[in-house]
């Protein structure tokens, strides 16, 4: 028992003293008045009798009643000092185990519980240690796997520019500009992967400033579409818009709005074999708008179909190491999405089937 269950302690005695003090003087100081009153209710012959014998009576009385009070005294004090240091204990003890728990959460267990009973603060405290120490156990499994995500992301390039190196060296490769292409573009990876990080780390964080203001989707889609128009002929791919002309303008971010088409275009762009076609739609359902970007590529299994907005995935690794992804990118338009106050998910009828990527977008009001 330390300074709070001493604490405690006194000022439970302090009470027991207060009380059992003014019992004292309280009865004292009641206590001729009280037999006088009584005395004057009982007989008169009584009272006859002459004043020796009922000073006599009265201390008599006095001595046996404060015998009794002594007494009773005694025995409520020992009661009450032993009942306060059980509380004390009770009300200590709990805040001891807690104190223990969060010194092995301080050193890296963070398995580490506290047994909680009652209903009361102190249960309420040990409540909320618990899911504190649930959620930094979270975090810190979140943590590790990121570290193992991004050293096995970061091994496949530098894996390749060694094995180029050493084919140089030993003069098993030759020196031409083909292999210096192939090093070129695995370190071309490795600082997209980087800079992908970098974002990802920035949304992830909710570090990145957004400015919404109303804006007109036709205007995002132009951009988007004037950027990636070479790739999207290049690739002999053709790109249809369906955008009522009712459509509402949207509350976003140009910028962040520009980025997530960017990319769910992008990615149609990659799966999606020559002669392919991608089509933007978007139509306002209550205060949304729901658009949507669609390709009747590749398509996605519908087992994947859950998982492709986590961090590093892909459905097929071999194929994005042609494509260049490393699985952030979905990712990072999830947070951003989220961060415009939407939602984002992909439909699939399955394999060679094509894809659609749909999110939602709040309706500005208008002012
Ligand atoms: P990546 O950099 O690999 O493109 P993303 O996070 O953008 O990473 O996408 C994750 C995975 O989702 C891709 O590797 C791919 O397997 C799948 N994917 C994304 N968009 C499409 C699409 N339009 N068609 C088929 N698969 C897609």
């Amino acid at each position: 028992m330390k300074r709070l269950g001493m604490r405690i302690f006194l000022s439970h005695l302090l009470v027991i003293g207060l009380a059992a003090v003014i019992l004292i003087l309280a009865s004292q100081a009641s206590l001729p008045n009280a037999f006088e009153r009584h005395l004057r209710k009982m007989d008169g012959r009584l009272m006859m009798r002459g004043a020796g014998m009922m000073l006599e009576l009265y201390r008599e009385y006095r001595n046996s009643f404060n015998e009794a009070l002594f007494l009773a005294l005694v025995v409520a004090v020992f009661v009450s000092i032993l009942a306060s240091a059980w509380l004390s204990l009770r009300i200590v003890s709990p805040l001891q185990a807690l104190a223990r728990a969060t010194r092995r959460i301080a050193q890296g267990h963070y398995d580490e519980r506290v047994e909680v009973e009652g209903e009361d603060e102190i249960a309420d405290l040990g409540r909320d240690f618990n899911n504190m120490a649930a959620q930094l156990e979270q975090v810190e499994a979140r943590r590790r796997q990121l570290i193992a995500d991004v050293s096995h992301e970061l091994r496949t390039p530098l894996t390749a520019i060694k094995g180029y190196m050493e084919g140089l060296l030993d003069g098993v490769l030759p020196a031409g500009e083909e292999t210096f292409h192939q090093v070129y573009q695995e370190a071309e990876r490795l600082s997209r992967l980087v800079d992908d990080l970098q974002e990802l780390s920035r949304v992830e964080a909710g570090a990145i400033e957004l400015h919404f203001r109303p804006l007109r989707l036709e205007q995002a889609i132009a951009t988007v579409r004037k950027r990636l128009g070479p790739q999207i002929e290049a690739q002999g791919l053709t790109l249809h818009l369906y955008l009522p002309d009712s459509l509402p303008a949207v509350l976003a971010d140009e910028d962040r709005l520009i980025q997530i088409l960017t990319n769910l275009v992008g990615n149609a762009i990659k799966f999606t074999p020559r002669g392919g076609e991608i089509n933007i739609r978007a139509e306002q359902r209550g205060n949304e708008v729901y658009v949507t970007v669609e390709d009747n590529g590749i398509g996605i299994p519908p087992e994947h179909l859950g998982r492709i907005f986590d961090r590093f995935y892909r459905v097929d690794r071999s194929r994005s190491r042609e494509t260049g992804g490393s699985g952030i990118g979905l990712t990072i338009v999830r947070h951003l999405v989220e961060a415009h106050h939407g939602r984002i998910w992909a439909e699939s009828e399955g394999e060679g089937k094509g894809s659609r990527f749909i999110f939602t977008l709040p309706v500005a009001r208008q002012a």
